[in-house]
């Protein structure tokens, strides 16, 4: 039988990148994957172009990691975003850097990506077995192998990069955190986490496809606090909303009872808005209301904000009255959603929880709890906004995993 000196679990960005670092120094390693093939979620994420990472230092990434960014520290530090960019463009996947520092592939395709690192992983003999791991295997306290559906492996050291609970046709069905949890690891409950937002009514419904670009957006608790404040697209769906500026809101949102603020008109102060409306009222004095707002409103909001107001959408422009009008740059300022929920955890970009970070070594991603056994990637409890940031966290915590089990640091 093959004697491996490790096992990576899992053949996503964090075990890919885990088992290219540990065999480029010297390890003999086998990455065992339950998919026929690997990266199947990397190849879906950016609209199938693959956002790697973002370009900036790695403070930026912290700052962008809302949970749990702090025991990120060490690992960003040795492993920032300049070095995985560094990485593909020297091993023949050129990237470009668009809006908000958001790095992709050259090629537009996150198929790129994937290849790269499948080129490095033949380049370093790591071998790679489909196979579905049950159990970590462990004695007296250390990591011995694994025993997949069909047999058993022995190894000095396993690095479980699983990934969540989201999107799991794509593999991640959260085994990594029943394995974990049986060798005494804490698993924080899992949710999901850039994740579209469920809404109360049927205003949101009304409106679904509608895409909205450059709307403020404000997510508030019962008390009025405002939770979090962004800038950018947001989408009305069947359920409620979504969008890049819900997906990152999401983070934020605890318990019940909280709403979403939009302001339609970011650019305009209230008495210019006002003034804007008057103009177009005047144009427009003899259209019904509802093709009066025409100019000012995509035509899918149009009847959902007369009907917010109680205005008659027949009712004839030059007919509303000034406090109906400074009700209107009101709604427009502050539209108002009140959030029921998150959609499930599976419709989620990213899982929140996971294997609780004070029980791994912040340095080598060791677990606290087993020598030889070490994590990387979405198993973790981490998670941050969109932008590249998620798999900056993957690369880093994979590095960081390893260096470690080459090293032999315990
Ligand atoms: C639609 C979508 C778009 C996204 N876009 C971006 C983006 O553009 N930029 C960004 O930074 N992040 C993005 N993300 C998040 C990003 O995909 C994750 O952060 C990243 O995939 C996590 O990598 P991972 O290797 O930890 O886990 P995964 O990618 O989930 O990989 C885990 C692997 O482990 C395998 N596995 C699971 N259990 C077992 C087992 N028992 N035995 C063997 N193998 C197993 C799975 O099949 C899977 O292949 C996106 C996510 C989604 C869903």
């Amino acid at each position: 039988m093959v004697k491996y000196d490790g096992i990576v679990i899992g053949g996503g960005p964090a075990g890919m990148f885990a088992a290219i670092t540990a065999a480029k120094n010297g390890q003999k390693v086998l990455l065992l994957e339950r998919n026929d093939r690997l990266g199947k979620k990397l190849l879906i994420t950016g609209k199938g172009r693959c956002n790697v990472t973002n370009d900036c230092s790695e403070q930026e990434v912290l700052q962008n990691t809302p949970r749990n960014g702090r025991f990120l520290y060490s690992a960003m530090t040795a492993f920032p975003p300049a070095k995985i960019k560094a990485f593909f463009e020297e091993n023949g996947c050129p990237l470009k850097t668009e809006r908000g520092n958001r790095v992709f592939p050259v090629s537009d395709r996150s198929q790129s990506v994937l290849e790269c690192l499948q080129r490095q992983l033949r380049r370093q003999n790591v071998t790679v077995k489909t196979g579905r791991v049950r159990h970590i295997l462990v004695e007296a306290g250390k990591v011995t192998g694994v025993e997949t559906q069909n047999e058993k492996l022995s190894a000095d050291w396993v690095i479980l990069a699983t990934g969540g609970a989201s999107y799991p046709t794509t593999g991640s069905t959260g085994d990594g955190y029943a394995m974990a949890q049986t060798l005494g690891h804490t698993i924080v409950e899992p949710q999901g986490s850039l994740v579209p937002l469920e809404t109360e009514g049927r205003d949101c419904q009304d409106m679904q496809g509608l895409s909205l670009r450059n709307v403020g957006v404000k997510l508030l608790n019962p008390k009025g606090k405002v939770l979090y404040k962004d800038f950018g697209e947001l989408l009305f769906t069947h359920f409620g909303v979504s969008g890049p500026t819900v997906l990152s809101a999401s983070c934020h949102l605890k318990g019940e009872g909280c709403r979403l603020v939009i302001d339609l008109k970011p650019a305009l102060e209230e008495n210019k808005l006002d003034d804007r409306i008057l103009r177009d009222l005047e144009l427009y004095q003899n259209r019904s209301m509802e093709n009066a707002l025409t100019d000012l409103l995509p035509r899918s909001m149009i009847p959902v904000v007369l009907r917010r107001l109680e205005i008659d959408p027949e009712m004839q422009a030059n007919s509303l009255t000034k406090q109906k009008r400074r009700a209107l740059v009101e709604l427009l300022k502050a539209f108002s959603v009140e959030i029921t929920g998150k959609r499930p955890v599976a419709e989620a970009i990213i899982t929140s929880g996971g294997v609780k970070v004070s029980e791994i070594d912040p340095k080598t991603m060791q677990s606290k709890k087993v020598t030889g056994l070490y994590f990387a990637g979405e198993v973790i409890d981490c998670d941050a906004y969109t932008g590249g940031f998620n798999l900056q966290i993957a690369w880093a915590t994979a590095y960081a995993a390893g260096m470690a089990v080459s090293m032999k640091m315990e």
